[in-house]
């Protein structure tokens, strides 16, 4: 039997680890026969072309990561179909491809973002909630779209470049919600930080190999939370300065996790469950 195949695409992609995700619920619920989960590594240059073909070559499904969920959405608004998730976030990063060949692009990072809060904070709400975000990047679009679904009061963003932030606060004017755009430099002060109950770094500061996250967050309510959606390493400099204040702390592992649950159910017809042993072998592969 010729196996059907899903893979995630991206440049570079060797680092991914939605093939150990993936690999592994294939195995759980007996579809190793039937699928396999593999690495695409696919320049900006050569996506189109390749994205032309995939249907032909077998697969049923992708999964979009750096740099190319912007891409895909435009591919895909000219040749397929775009959930309304995809349309207000901006971006896809899981395209189911059909039987006929036709593409179906969704993003689940938001998803992803709030169902790992819930996991692991089950105490967390988020209705009528002061969220400050750090960053404007991609994440920060799918982030944001996730907290203002969940009805939260009021988003403060706080970029390094403050266009990027006042840019998402125009993408996001047209749905409900409250978007205020706090200076960089005005990230540590008590007036912009004394009201937050869920702080998250969505920056790519603190990342292994990037430069560290320069913020104090001493002044933070003792009842709030702080989140960070890099998971490399897992006990970042911000979480690691959050639990010494005594703060309720949520790392980045989950997001990754559950964007992919998402993706599995709609490749594989089946929806994967989060347990104990995947979360530890995720950890034991990102601790390398
Ligand atoms: P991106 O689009 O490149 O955005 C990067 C963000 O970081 C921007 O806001 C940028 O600010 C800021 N930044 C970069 N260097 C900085 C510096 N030296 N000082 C201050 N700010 C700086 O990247 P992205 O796609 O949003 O991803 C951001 C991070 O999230 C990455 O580390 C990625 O691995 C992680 N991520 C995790 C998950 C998960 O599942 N856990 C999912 C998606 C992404 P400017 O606007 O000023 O450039």
């Amino acid at each position: 039997m010729v196996k059907k195949k899903a893979a995630v695409i991206g440049y570079p992609v060797k680092h991914s680890l939605s093939p150990l995700l993936h690999q592994y619920w294939l195995k759980v619920y007996g579809l190793e026969e039937q699928y396999e989960y593999g690495l695409l590594e696919i320049t900006p240059e050569s996506l189109e072309t390749r994205l032309d073909v995939l249907a032909d070559q077998g697969y049923v499904g992708i999964n979009v990561t750096i740099p190319h969920k912007e891409t895909v959405f435009a591919y895909i608004e000219k040749h397929g179909e775009l959930d309304d998730v995809a349309k207000k976030i901006g971006a896809v990063n899981t395209v189911l491809i059909k039987s006929d060949g036709s593409l179906f692009g969704t993003n689940t990072d938001a998803y992803g973002f709030i169902h790992n809060l819930i996991h692991q904070q089950p105490q967390i709400k988020f209705k009528n909630k002061t969220i400050l975000v750090l960053g404007a990047g991609g994440a920060a679009r799918a982030v944001i779209y996730g907290l203002i679904e969940q009805q939260v009061k009021k988003i403060i963003v706080v970029n390094r470049t403050k266009e990027h932030a006042l840019a998402l606060q125009t993408f996001f004017s047209n749905l409900r919600s409250r978007i205020e755009v706090v200076d960089w430099e005005d990230r540590n002060t008590s007036h912009v930080l004394e009201n937050v109950d869920i702080y998250v770094n969505s920056t790519s500061l603190g990342m292994q190999g990037k430069p560290a996250l320069d913020v104090a967050i001493n002044v933070l309510p003792k009842e709030s939370f702080v989140t960070d959606i890099i998971y490399r390493p897992l006990q970042t400099e911000l979480l690691q300065q959050a639990e010494s204040l005594g703060l309720r702390t949520i790392d980045g592992m989950g997001m990754l996790i559950y964007q992919a649950v998402r993706g599995f159910e709609l490749f594989f017809g089946k929806k994967p469950e989060v347990t104990p042993a995947l979360r530890a072998l995720m950890k034991k592969h990102i601790a390398g």
